[in-house]
Parts: structure tokens; sequence; C-alpha cells
């Protein structure tokens, strides 16, 4: 299941309140969170406010926390794709040892390779999971792979013939390992994706075997096959290799564990249990405790600190079963959390006034906590590209008996802000000018409350119907989720109900929201799809699935315009009440096909409307998003916490923001990197 809200917000979608000041001073403070920018992407710090009201054992415990959060990077790597740690580290060997003019074009398309890959762990980009292009000649490359020193390229991997042959080949064979995620209707999706969960594994051979793992009578399944790769013994029978300390990825599962140890010394006893808990499934991989440990981590809404540090997403699995390794240090925000505790409070109201059909509907809503935090540290699946909201656990029965933990990372938005002032987006894009005025006022509120409620409400509310399990959507479950979710957050920012909590003051905050979602969803959003493609992330599918729907539904009515003035096209909505009746008429639809598992109709859904692209639209968007020179992606370096020392003590931690991109990608491959390049 998919909890996790990415990129709502990013440099190009963000719609800040900067044209009202765009005075050189705004544009000279939004460039300082600026790092680095290359191909589609912008790097940006963040920073970590309020770290110093923690207490001195909370911060020991984040910075504990933040070692763990720092080692299993090379573990995303190799899931991604198992040419990926070979291929990252004769690069870097090239980059740092090699001899070329560093002038040339060919070295800097190079860098901007490298650059890519660290950014996308791996050799396939982290939201259309294409495989990069190399922008150099073949003729360059193997000039500087033979000027580097052999003693420089890693050793573990075969000898420097076979290193190089598989290096060069991934590099440059556009056959080979083109996908990362496949999941298109209708082939082996195993077969046609590069992602390392399984090997040598049909489609069908995986789906059989974890069918029959499960017993269909048992109403707490663990989540089967979440900390494994599926492949083959060598008696061609199939076997799980578990992620576990003496299992596969064992070097770097055991750094994770002694930095978790540490941490346990600082934390309260709730925490410290459930910090126990964790070690003690990396130390078994029984997935049993990894239940146990998510129940007792969803059960403390009351620590300051928390943490992500774990398999935990199943994005990158086209059978959505195997997560990546991922982990977010945090804290709460205890002034901004006061607005997510009210709507939490209300969950039930929300939950019995949701337009969706009464059988769907969850009689007592449990425990939906939730906050807005800070991020401290990120690690793996969430760096460098970050998320701005998250939801978890992921396993419906833990969320149904134990409810579910929903956070904004409020530090996160913004940065994103900051760093989207003054683009000129708002003006080439958005037709009114009561639109962009509305959006200049109200819509960074309406951005935060969106990401609450499609985080802590949305995918938290409803339930299935008697005998459906929840992965009956396979390959268009997670488009859909993410549509129950932002549906759900899309009908009620528009309730009346948010202006008696004293959340907003105006309806005005939910047309900024509609205007700029429908926008985007119809539109703005295929500056990141490339040309001639159609959209296969299920983010991205889930928005076009909305706005597309709404605009055919809405026809007769003319609730949603497309408007071309000058030869530009713009989406402009006409009737906001009417369009909030088609978000629930389609949340009410698409629950019913989650509580039903009607795959069928899921299916017509998505590829109808969420998948196709218009070329000539698509075009167009392309182009005069080019010319405001926007990058469609942004990710974040981590700050570096340094320890204060007094009497061989540690006193205080200090937090620093580093600003180059390439020292701390090469710092964590060099000091953070744990596995062996063929694992
Ligand atoms: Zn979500």
């Amino acid at each position: 299941m998919i909890k996790y809200l990415v990129f709502t917000v990013m440099s190009v979608t963000i719609i800040s309140t900067a044209s009202c000041h765009r005075g050189t001073e705004t544009v000279e403070t939004a460039r300082s969170w600026d790092v680095d920018r290359f191909d589609d992407i912008k790097i940006l710090r963040y920073e970590v406010p309020d770290f110093d009201s923690l207490t001195l054992d909370e911060k020991m415990l984040v910075y504990y926390l933040s070692r763990a959060a720092l080692c299993g990077r090379d573990i995303l790597f190799d899931q991604n794709c198992r040419y990926n740690l070979p291929v990252r580290r004769t690069l870097e060997a090239m980059y740092e040892y090699g001899e070329a003019d560093r002038n040339s074009a060919d070295w800097a398309a190079f860098e901007k390779y490298l650059k890519k890959v660290w950014f996308a762990n791996g050799v396939h980009h982290h939201y259309s999971n294409d495989k990069f292009v190399p922008e150099f000649t073949e003729n360059f490359f193997d000039e500087l792979l033979s000027s580097t020193p052999q003693e420089r390229f890693p050793d573990d991997y075969g000898t420097y013939q076979e290193l190089t042959d598989i290096v060069k080949r991934v590099i440059f064979d556009p056959e080979f390992v083109p996908l990362r995620v496949n999941q298109q209707d209708g082939v082996d999706m195993l077969a046609t994706s590069a992602m390392n969960y399984y090997e040598g594994v049909t489609q069908r051979e995986a789906e059989r075997f974890y069918k029959a793992m499960a017993d269909p009578k048992d109403s707490t399944p663990v989540s089967y096959g979440l900390n494994s790769k599926l492949t083959r013994d060598g008696d061609g029978n199939l076997v799980e290799r578990v992620w576990k300390v003496g299992g596969m990825y064992s070097p770097a599962i055991e750094k994770i564990v002694y930095w978790l140890e540490k941490a346990q010394e600082y934390a309260n006893p709730v925490q410290k249990a459930s910090i126990g808990k964790l070690i003690s499934f990396y130390v078994s991989g029984d997935l049993r405790e990894y239940d146990e440990f998510n129940i007792m981590w969803v059960q403390d809404t009351l620590s300051r600190v928390d943490f992500v540090c774990c398999f935990t997403e199943t994005y990158g699995d086209p059978l959505g079963l195997k997560a990546s390794w991922e982990a977010m240090i945090n804290f709460k925000n205890i002034e901004a959390t006061r607005r997510t505790e009210i709507i939490s409070a209300n969950a039930q109201w929300f939950e019995d006034n949701s337009p969706i059909d009464d059988r769907f509907k969850k009689e007592e809503v449990k425990g939906v906590s939730a906050k807005v935090i800070t991020a401290a540290m990120l690690g793996g699946d969430c760096y460098p590209a970050t998320p701005i909201g998250v939801n978890l656990p992921n396993a419906d029965w833990i969320r149904r008996d134990y409810g579910s933990k929903s956070v904004t990372i409020e530090n996160i938005t913004d940065a994103y802000e900051e760093a989207g002032k003054g683009t000129g987006f708002l003006e080439e894009f958005m037709l009114r000018e009561e639109d962009r005025e509305r959006i200049v006022k109200y819509g960074s509120l309406a951005d935060n409350l969106h990401t609450d409620l499609h985080e802590c409400l949305g995918h938290g509310s409803g339930q299935l119907a008697p005998g459906v399990k929840g992965d009956e959507l396979k390959n268009y479950g997670s488009a859909l989720e993410e549509a129950r979710a932002d549906l759900f957050a899309l009908y009620y920012i528009a309730d009346p109900k948010l202006q008696e909590l004293g959340i907003v003051t105006t309806p005005d905050v939910a047309w900024a929201e509609y205007s700029r979602y429908i926008m985007n969803g119809m539109m703005t959003q295929l500056s990141r799809v490339q040309p001639g493609k159609n959209i296969e992330q299920a983010h991205m599918r889930n928005r076009q699935l909305i706005a597309m729907w709404c605009y055919e539904q809405g026809k007769g009515d003319n609730v949603i315009e497309k408007v071309v003035v000058d030869g530009k096209t713009y989406v402009v909505v006409n009737d906001f009440e009417k369009l909030r009746g088609l978000f629930g008429q389609l949340l009410k639809e698409v629950q019913r096909i989650k509580s039903t598992g009607d795959f069928e109709a899921g299916r017509k859904l998505v590829e109808t409307y969420g998948v196709q692209v218009d070329p000539e639209l698509h075009a167009e968007v392309l182009e005069r998003n080019a010319a405001l020179n926007l990058a469609p992606y942004s990710g974040f370096i981590n700050p570096v916490y340094n320890p204060v020392m007094e009497n061989g003590n540690i006193v205080d931690i200090q937090v620093e923001y580093p600003d180059s991109y390439v020292d701390q990608m090469l710092e964590y491959s060099k000091h953070w990197s744990f596995l062996p390049s063929r694992n």
C-alpha cells in the first residue's frame, strides 16, 4: 500500500507568495537555498529549525538515529538495479582519479550523468523510471576509464574486464535494463523491469509463490515478501533471500543495528522498546516482528523525536510486495502540530460525512495521529528526493486495528517554497489574475492542508468489504490509492467544517487548491514527462486521472474549461462548487473500487484518464516550461550533526549546513558504504 505523498509540491507546482514581493532581496534569499542544478533537477538544503529546543537526550537520539539513517544507502542502490553499485563505484573512481580535460563538454556531460546516478540512487530516473541516456561519447568514456588507475576500481565485482564490460553495457546499451519498474498492462512486469527484487522468476511464478503463502482466512497477515529477494537456488527452486543480519545486505544492516543500539541508550522507555523490536526484526528477518515493531511505533505518539529507518514503501516493486529501504529522522513541530491535531480529533466526523457508500465507511476510526514534523536526516529512498508527507505503517490490518501515524514535513515544504519564489511559473500557466492572487495569498496554507487531509484522514479512511484483501488492484493499486487520498483531501478542503473548526477563514483556500490542482493534473505536470512517453508514475497518474475525469464529467456544465489565448493553452475552473461535487462522486467510485477489489473498473479508470498524454499539449507545456528554465524535480542535501565535546563527554550537538552536493555524495560513498558490489 502506498502512503507517501511524493512531490505534490515541487519547484514547478509550488506557488509561493513570491509574486507579491519579487524584489532582489527575496530572490537572493531564495537562491541561497539552491545548492546545485543539473539536468531536470535542483538540489536544495533544508534547515532544521528548533533543533536547539530539544533536550540533550533528544539531540543525542537524533544524532545516533541519523547515523543509522546513512547506513542503508547502498541497499537502495542495489534494490533499484543489481548493477547500480558497480556502476556508481566505477564512475566515482573515474571522476576522482581519471584524467580528462575538465573544461570539455564531454566532461560536463559525464559529471551530469554521475550527479543523476547519485540523485536517483541508480541509473534509472527516480520518477520516470527510464534509464539515463549518456550525453558523452563512448570514446571519451574509454579514455577516461583507461587513464584511471586500476586499483581505484572496485575489486569485488569480478575481473577488471568483467566490471568494465558490465558498466559499459549498462551505460551505453539502450536495450539493456531500460526501465526500472514496468507497470505496463499485459506484459511480464518482472521480466521487463530492471529492479532487483526478483531474479530469474516470472511474474506468474512470483504471484503463485506469494499466493500460496497467504492464508485467505488470516485477518492479520504479515507483509509477505516485504524483506527479501525472490530468486532460485541451485536446484532451480524458488527461494527468498532475506534482508537481515546474516542474510542478504548483512554488512549494511549490521551497521544500522549498531547505531540503533547506540540510539536506544538515549530513548525514553517506550521508544527504547520499539527500537529494540526493530533491531530484533533486523536480526531475525521475521515479518511478524516487523508487524510488532510497527504496532509499537504507531502507538508511540508522545515522543518528540521519531523515525522511519527500515524497509518501508513498495513503489519500486511492480507487484507491490517488496519494500525499499528508507530513513527519515525527525522531531515534532509543536506549534504547527496544533492544526493537524484539530483535524485528527475530528476524524470520525469526516469519516461519517464522507460522500462514499455507507458500507465502506469505518464505524470507528482508530488512532489517526497526525503531526507536523521537522526532518533532521534523510536516508535511502527519502534521499535526496524527499516526500513532504508520510502515512505509516502500510499494513491494512495494523491501520484497521491500531491506526496510523501521519506526518506533514514542514521544513521540507518550506524549503520548496523558498526555492520556488519568483520563478514566473504562475504568470506563465495561470490565466486569470483572481486565481493567481488566491494562490499567492492562500497557496501555502492550501498545500499544507491538502497534505494533512491526504495523509492523516485520506489514506486511513474507508474499509474493505468482507473477503477483500486489498491487493486485488495490483499494478493499478498505487495510483488508485493516491487518488482516493487526494479526492478525500480535495473534497474536504472546501467543507464548511474547516471554517467551523477555525482552520480556514475563507473558501478561497479551497479554490486556490482547486485551480492549482486541476491545472497541474491536466497540464503542467506534463513538464515531468519526456516527449513521446505516457504517464507511468503512480502519483502523476492519479492527478491526471482526477483532473481529466472531472473535466470530462463536467463538460455539460462547463465546470472546467480549456482556453487558448495567443496560442497558449490554459485550464480554467469556472465552477468551484460543482467541481467539489465531482470530486465527491469520483471519491465514491474509487472507494467502491478499492473496497470491493474491482480490478477491471480500476484498470479502466486509470487507463482511460490517467495514462495517455495529448502530444500537442505535452509539447506546448515542455516548450513554455523550458523558457522559464525551471527544474521539474528537487531534492535535498542533509545537514551534518557535530558533537560538542567537553572532558570526553558530548555536551551538545550542533547542526551544520554544508553546501556541496558532490562533496556530500562522495563522502557518503566513502564513509557510509558497506555493501560489496555484487550482493
Ligand atoms: Zn499518499
